[in-house]
């Protein structure tokens, strides 16, 4: 029987735009290579942080906010629907300054933030002795940032995959989609190798491997695969009590005792691993910003490719083919954008009419010409 759409890819970007789609009444099937969740999904490091790496006004800033607002409804919805408690954490960020930093130039982070209206807090270097006494004495103070927070996302991939299919949603695992039926410019469904799958209507959610899905149909949405390696140390007492970022690093605290060490940014192709100086240069960060970290055992290590584009911005729209959507390149804020993505995708599918807030993310902006000819 026909779907009404068709979902390719598990990721929390797939499997939150099924999960809406679901709710909206749609038939929908959602279509996984690997396993719901198996690959930057469930290597992100679940930080809610649109202020965190924020330096000016942006739709892509608005968009991230927007996401955060409604991130707490989200993940209640997912636990009520899954029984899968994902973990939402509220304590902020604090990005602590260390010797050397560059003082202007936190303080040019701290005024724009301030006059745009958005709350952060300084914090003097006594106050952070007392908030996270574990941080370096060399540390010259710290900017807190109370709206940030943070959510385990494997526990989230776990609650959206399982909220999806308690929804309706067909999720299809350990099968590849290899392309797209297309007929007078319109799509038609997909093929699994020699299976035919018919679907009014077809959203690629593919991660960086979106990018080459699309080639084919002479789409030139380039998604560009960019490694983080990510290790996970082991602490028997509390030790850092929010998420820490400095210059070189962030430490996320989990509860089951880990301390999540992240990331490196890599452009090495399509290759996942864990390198001996991509560890190294984590080790290193962490035991600038909490020196007792080196007592720490390392209990995990891992690797996951952030789906980027060529202007780090997300795509999301009609491919230009009738009823081809793309949602794609969230690159570092996948996770934090996935509710606001859930939304305004489905808004789009559900009426036809592009939402305001995505209009900046289309896919026109890869098709124009530099030279203005
Ligand atoms: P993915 O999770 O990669 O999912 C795409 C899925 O598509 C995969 O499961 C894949 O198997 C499937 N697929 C691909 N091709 C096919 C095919 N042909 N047929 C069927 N299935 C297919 N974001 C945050 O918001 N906060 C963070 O703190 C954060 N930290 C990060 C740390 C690291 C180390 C990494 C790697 C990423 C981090 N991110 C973070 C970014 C975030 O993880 C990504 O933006 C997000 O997971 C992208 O989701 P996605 O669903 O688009 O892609």
């Amino acid at each position: 029987m026909a779907q009404d759409v068709i979902i390719v890819g598990g990721g929390v970007i797939g499997c939150s735009i099924a999960l809406r789609l679901a709710e909206a009444g749609l038939k929908v099937t959602l279509i996984e290579r690997g396993r719901a969740g198996c690959e930057a999904s469930r290597a992100a490091a679940g930080m809610l942080s649109p202020q965190s790496e924020a330096h000016k006004e942006s739709p892509f800033l608005d968009l991230c906010l927007r996401s955060r607002l409604i991130y707490r409804g989200f993940t209640d919805h997912l636990t009520e629907i899954s029984g899968v408690e994902v973990d939402y954490r509220d304590e902020g960020v604090l990005y602590v300054e260390l010797e050397g930093d560059d003082s202007k130039e936190v303080d040019r982070w701290f005024n724009w933030q301030t006059r745009a209206g958005l709350k952060l807090e300084r914090i003097a270097e006594s106050k952070l002795r007392m908030d996270e006494p574990a941080v370096t004495g060399s540390a010259t103070g710290a900017v807190f940032i109370p709206g940030d927070h943070q959510v385990d996302n494997r526990k989230l991939m776990d609650a959206v995959a399982l909220a999806a299919r308690r929804a309706g949603v067909d999720v299809i695992e350990g099968v590849e989609v290899s392309l797209f039926m297309i007929e007078r410019d319109r799509v038609k469904g997909v093929r699994c190798g020699e299976d035919k799958i018919d679907a009014g209507a077809v959203v690629v959610a593919a991660g960086c491997w979106s990018g080459s899905l699309l080639a084919p149909l002479g789409l030139n949405i380039q998604t560009i695969p960019a490694r983080g390696q990510m290790i996970a140390l082991k602490s028997n007492t509390p030790h850092v009590n929010r998420v820490l970022h400095s210059r070189h690093c962030y430490l996320v605290p989990r509860r089951d005792g880990r301390i999540l060490v992240g990331s490196t940014i890599e452009y090495a192709g399509f290759t996942k691993g864990v390198t001996a100086g991509g560890v190294g240069s984590l080790i290193a960060a962490a035991v600038e910003l909490v020196p007792s970290l080196s007592e720490f055992e390392i209990v995990e290590s891992w690797s996951g490719l952030r789906p980027d584009t060529a202007d780090h911005m997300p795509v999301m729209g009609e491919t230009g083919i009738k009823n081809l959507f793309v949602a794609s390149g969230h690159f570092r804020n996948g996770i934090l954008l996935a509710p606001a993505t859930a939304e305004l995708m489905s808004e789009l599918i559900l009426t036809g009419r592009t939402p305001d807030e995505l209009q900046p993310f289309g896919i026109e902006r890869f098709f124009k010409n530099p030279s203005g000819a």
